[in-house]
């Protein structure tokens, strides 16, 4: 069907998901990341059943299980003393969903998507390539980056993240704005971990106005510790501005004191934090050539933890519809039907549980409770 590559924009779990799912369907892709490494932040993620399916048909779920965790139950606990309220088995998950949650280090996961793609095809990933502008025709689009490099493609795909320049130049609308909420993170290697967190292994803490949530990566030899809050004031951008522990305690300081130690155990210059940034649902995903995926489409806050599970299924029905049409548009035109209702309303969703989790008057819908895990990206029309 194509002639000219598919430019895709963004080399994240998304872009690449994109990317690897099109080179099985044989066409020619071309990654262009902003980044002038390509390389995942240090931060944990979860993978739900839902997106170990497509990366089943990936040929990459059997990889990234071997190299993350699986804990036995997912817990929900007091913030005051740690004292259970709550757990949800895995095997219970696998049993219903046929697949486990995992708990995946962001990087393992990046790291498989990325070696795929490059084994396919070692022209297809392009880093230092920062999206400037784009011209569209009927017949294809010509991509400028600010580094003055230009190609010609026949569809362009933004997935350049929650603060996507593609779509600022392509739909307009607002920027992604702060959403009054601030996230700490930081991984701790096992042995600083206090024996009784390092038991409980996965476990939400929720709060008045914050939570902590932990859980172990790869095989319990670190753990990932997230703290997520409403904060009045938040000015500067980016995902990785450092933070003490002692101004992340003090957010924190009436939660249970092993959770404090936890804190405390945080490896110097091993704290970051970033303000939260949310953006209206897109009512158009596509216009002429060019289509919106993962967080480009639907900025994603983390109180679901589906945001990368979200840009997985997208990457998944992207290269399907492409499979499935003869030719571009009615591509595009398919991919947007099948998955602009879900990415909408699951951004929407996290949005209200980031508000159900800081809040005990409201009412909580975690992915499993709102049926997102049911979804499968490699059977569902397209
Ligand atoms: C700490 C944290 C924890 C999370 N936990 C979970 C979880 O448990 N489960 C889950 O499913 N999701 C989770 N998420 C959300 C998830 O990581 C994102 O929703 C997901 O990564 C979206 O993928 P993406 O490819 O759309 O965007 P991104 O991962 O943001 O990738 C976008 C890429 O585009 C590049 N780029 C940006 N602008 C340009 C440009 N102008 N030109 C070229 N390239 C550009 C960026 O450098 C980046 O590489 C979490 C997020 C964070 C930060």
């Amino acid at each position: 069907m194509t002639l000219n590559p598919i430019v895709i924009i963004g080399a994240g779990i998304g872009g690449l998901a994109a990317a690897l799912g099109l080179q099985r369907r044989g066409f020619k892709v071309r990654v262009f990341e902003r980044a002038v490494e390509i390389r995942e932040i240090g931060a944990g993620l979860i993978v739900t059943a839902n997106a170990r399916r497509a990366l089943k048909d990936l040929g990459l779920d059997d990889g990234l299980a071997a190299l993350s965790s699986r804990v036995p139950v997912l817990h929900g606990c007091d913030y005051r003393t740690g004292e259970i309220t709550r757990g949800v088995r895995n095997e219970d998950i696998e049993k219903r969903y046929g697949f486990s949650t995992l708990q995946v280090h962001r990087a393992d996961l990046h790291g498989l998507l990325m070696a795929a793609v490059d084994r396919n095809d070692p022209a297809a990933l392009h880093a230092g390539h920062e999206f400037a502008s784009l011209d569209q025709t009927e017949r294809g689009v010509n991509v400028k980056f600010v580094n003055g490099a230009s190609i010609a493609g026949d569809a362009l795909i933004g997935a350049d993240g929650n603060a996507s320049a593609v779509r600022s130049f392509v739909f307009g609308g607002e920027a992604a704005a702060f959403n009054g909420q601030v996230a700490f993170r930081a991984l701790i290697p096992k042995e600083r971990v206090p024996k009784a967190v390092a038991e409980l292994q996965f476990a939400m803490h929720t709060a008045p106005r914050r939570y902590l949530l932990h859980y172990p990566l790869r095989h319990g030899e670190i753990m990932n510790l997230i703290g997520c809050g409403q904060s009045k004031a938040w000015e500067a951008e980016g995902w990785s501005i450092p933070a003490t522990n002692d101004e992340f305690e003090q957010e924190y300081s009436d939660f249970w004191p092993e959770l404090l130690d936890l804190i405390r155990a945080i490896p110097p210059g091993g704290l970051f934090k970033w303000g939260l940034r949310d953006r209206e649902p897109l009512q158009r995903w596509v216009k002429g050539r060019v289509a919106m995926l993962g967080d480009a489409a639907h900025p994603m806050t983390p109180f679901l933890g589906q945001g990368a599970c979200m840009a997985i299924e997208d990457g998944m029905l992207l290269a399907r519809a492409f499979g499935a049409a003869r030719d571009v548009p009615a591509a595009l035109a398919r991919y947007e039907a099948a998955r602009k209702t879900r990415g909408n309303n699951v951004q929407l969703w996290s949005r209200e549980e980031g508000l159900a989790l800081q809040d005990p008057a409201r009412p909580r819908k975690g992915a499993i409770e709102l049926g997102l895990l049911d979804y499968d990206p490699v059977l569902v029309a397209v």
